[in-house]
């Protein structure tokens, strides 16, 4: 075999060689992600009866007013929140929803560690639950240092990101054109757990007062 053969079969070994590795890279990526949940959200969301959620066994029992068996945004919202089983960090703005403190509180009963971050101002309007949330023994920190603390980010066990316009209001919920990304993606949800963790160290009551 002359030299300028044996020069193209290497070049064509090289070339098949990128590609084939190429191949596996992007096999290897989409395997990476398939079965990462990555979901959105649309509200305002129906509205509708979601009491089962909270009492699984209440099944066809519930005789209140609203639509029962149906899917909403909401209900999934709630179920994400609700499939926490050992930590639930919550970063809000504004929080009056009845129901999500319902569903909080019912975490919390059941030994999941519940950290939550609010605006200070919002944390004390009219309907604002975050005091039945201290009440209910729920580690409450107020950010007070920026004009407002606008996050409305949840995370569930350290792996779920729940993000996006909505407010933990009943406005918002029902009412509001609003959105929410629900994401397993590591890179997505790492920066919001670093956030969060930065954001309760800087919030923590006696580092605030020391620094009186
Ligand atoms: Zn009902």
């Amino acid at each position: 075999m002359s030299l300028t053969w044996s020069l193209k079969a290497f070049s064509l070994g090289v070339v098949a060689f990128s590609l084939s590795l190429e191949l596996l890279c992007w096999l290897f990526g989409r395997l990476k992600h398939r079965g990462t949940l990555n979901k959105v959200l649309i509200f305002p969301s129906e509205v509708a009866c979601v009491e089962y959620l909270f009492r699984p066994n209440s099944v066809g029992l519930c005789f209140c007013g609203l639509p029962h068996g149906v899917e909403t945004s909401f209900s999934h919202l709630l179920r994400y929140i609700l499939s926490a089983s050992s930590s639930l960090d919550l970063c809000l703005f504004s929080f009056s929803n009845i129901d999500l403190k319902r569903a909080v509180i019912l975490l919390h009963e059941k030994g999941v560690t519940i950290r939550v971050v609010v605006d200070k101002d919002y944390s004390a309007i009219t309907g604002s639950q975050i005091g039945c949330l201290r009440k209910a023994g729920i580690r409450v920190r107020c950010e007070a240092d920026y004009v407002h603390m606008h996050h409305k980010f949840a995370v569930v066990d350290s792996r779920l990101l729940i993000t996006g316009s909505l407010n933990w209001t009943l406005t918002a919920v029902q009412c509001n054109r609003e959105n929410v990304i629900i994401t397993e993606e590591a890179e997505l949800v790492q920066p919001f757990i670093k956030e969060f963790e930065r954001l309760w160290v800087l919030n923590d009551p006696a580092r605030v007062y020391n620094n009186l």
